[in-house]
């Protein structure tokens, strides 16, 4: 079994040690070290990262059989001598996320009674299961409270063994997972937990400790929250959008829902308008539309195109033309959302899809869709001289 350096002293950067066996992992060189500062993936941490020797190490695991730790390396080692360094970044980070759960889990054991159920460590997002349901915001903002309290009153954070039979007079937050000699961590006064990971030495090292998201799943309540660095570069990032977004509304902070809810309410009053406006022109157009109108062997047919027209006053205009006659309608706009129209009257013997499809073929474009009666095709910027050739083309 691998000496665990990280338990000793978690704070331990380089290390040296010597190789006891040269092994794969799934076809990647690997390495077990009599003794290593690495922390492999397990009690809901994510593993180390860093080199033995300069070579980089991928990934880090505990093997189930006999507890050795297998570090997974990028290039094969030939030296049996090693000098290990991890990513005390990654690390560091680590430590202030683990700390910082276990004082939030009590935290919320104190003040709503909920117990943590499982643990997990994300590269964005850090979250726990509790085993209950409906935080009120008042109760999350006391929990938040008495977590940053316990950061801020700087307590000391102390690990030691303890033989099993000892752990049930310890009154430890959760009953232990492992049997045999258990590794307890304490923050003082506060929180004991059994816990293999590593930890700060005192909490004001965890930094701010701030909840960002619950969830329900079923009986529990998913908690995201954020320790440390992660709650600074979150609150940076937040900050950023919060002024830009009140920057881009010209007004303060404070202000941004009202401006918000205000502007919605003018964008409901303008399409209000629009829509009347739309149905105004509608109404002139037609007549005129109507003159453009020509025979067909099969009844009537209109084209027309604009150079540009309002979405979504296209296909109204081609349904109120289309309806209730046996006239094939053809209508188009240009512009940056320019559309292609092929809609139906009754008795008309021709699919609509099949004739947006052959003017379509005649541009050289593609897509669009619809049914037999009515179809239509996005033609962005479309040459309308181009569109018109080719619409003489498809008809003819
Ligand atoms: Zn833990």
């Amino acid at each position: 079994m691998t000496e665990r350096l990280y338990w000793l002293d978690p704070y331990l950067q380089r290390f040296t040690a010597t190789v006891i066996a040269f092994t794969e992992h799934n076809g990647q060189p690997a390495v077990i070290l009599d003794r290593t500062a690495f922390y492999p993936t397990g009690g809901g941490q994510p593993h180390d990262r860093g080199a033995l020797n300069g070579i980089p190490v991928v990934e880090v695991i505990e093997q189930d059989t006999d507890g050795a730790i297998l570090h997974i390396l990028a290039r094969p080692l030939e030296t049996r001598e090693v000098e290990g360094h991890i990513d005390w970044e990654r690390r560091f980070d680590h430590m202030q996320q683990h700390t910082g759960q276990h004082i939030l889990s009590q935290a919320f054991l104190r003040i709503t009674g909920a117990q943590t159920v499982s643990f997990h460590m994300g590269e964005e997002m850090i979250t726990i299961d509790l085993d209950q349901i409906g935080f009120p915001p008042a109760v999350i903002e006391a929990v938040e409270g008495l977590a940053n309290q316990v950061v801020l009153e700087d307590r000391e954070v102390r690990t030691r063994f303890v033989e099993a039979e000892e752990v049930e007079g310890l009154g430890l937050r959760r009953p232990p997972k492992v049997e045999g000699r258990i590794r307890i961590v304490e923050v003082a006064d506060f929180d004991r937990s059994a816990c293999g990971g590593t930890h700060v030495r005192r909490t004001g090292e965890v930094g701010p400790i701030k909840i960002v998201k619950l969830e329900r799943r079923g009986n529990e309540t998913r908690v995201s929250f954020l320790c440390g660095w992660r709650a600074l570069r979150d609150y940076w990032r937040k900050h950023r959008l919060l002024l830009e977004s009140a920057g881009a509304l010209s007004v303060g902070e404070a202000m941004l829902p009202e401006a918000v809810r205000a502007l919605q309410e003018e964008l409901k009053e303008a399409r209000k308008a629009l829509t009347a406006l739309q149905e105004l022109y509608l109404d002139l157009a037609l007549p005129d539309l109507e003159q453009k109108v020509q025979p067909a062997s099969f009844g009537e047919i209109l084209v027309h195109l604009w150079p540009q027209l309002p979405s979504g006053l296209l296909p109204r205009l081609a349904r109120r033309l289309s309806e209730g006659r046996p006239r094939l309608v053809v209508l188009a706009s240009g512009g940056a959302d320019g559309l292609l129209i092929v809609a139906r009257g009754p008795g008309v013997p021709l699919d609509a899809r099949e004739v947006l499809q052959r003017i379509l073929q005649q541009l050289g474009r593609e897509g669009g869709g619809g049914r037999p009666d009515y179809a239509q095709a996005p033609v962005p910027r479309v040459d309308l001289q181009a569109l018109r050739r080719a619409l003489g083309a498809a008809m003819g």
